[in-house]
């Protein structure tokens, strides 16, 4: 079923986009929880990485370099940052539609 980033990336409602490709789409947090937070979501409407197959190998392989690729262009990828998805509901997650969260633009606790 489609979550409210679907209609993000088919520019349905707005949202403050710093990257998008074919593949991806990347926008601020509506709830930044540091002075930088992006999403970077897939524009494939997947549920969540347990629900990624083997179709998905280079989405996924492309992704990671994308996700890098954005945090270059944020300036923050020299001083650090933080990639994180969550996944069903002891993860977090709060919208069903396969996203990672770039967090970074100042110094994180720890977490794992
Ligand atoms: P999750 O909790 O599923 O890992 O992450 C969902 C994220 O989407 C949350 O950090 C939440 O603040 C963000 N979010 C939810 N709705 C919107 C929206 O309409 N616009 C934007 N830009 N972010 C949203």
């Amino acid at each position: 079923m489609s979550t409210i980033f679907k209609k993000i990336i088919d520019k349905e409602i707005p949202a403050k986009i710093v990257y998008e490709d074919d593949d991806f789409i990347a926008f601020e947090d509506i709830a930044p929880v540091a002075k930088v937070h992006v999403l970077v979501i897939p524009k494939k409407e997947i549920k969540n990485l347990d629900n990624a197959t083997e179709d998905d190998i280079m989405l996924l392989g492309k992704l990671q370099l994308t996700i890098a690729k954005i945090a270059r262009m944020l300036g923050i990828n020299e001083e650090g940052y933080r990639v994180v998805t969550n996944i069903n509901a002891n993860g977090g997650q709060t919208v069903y539609h396969i996203h990672y969260h770039i967090i970074g633009g100042e110094k994180l606790g720890v977490m794992a």
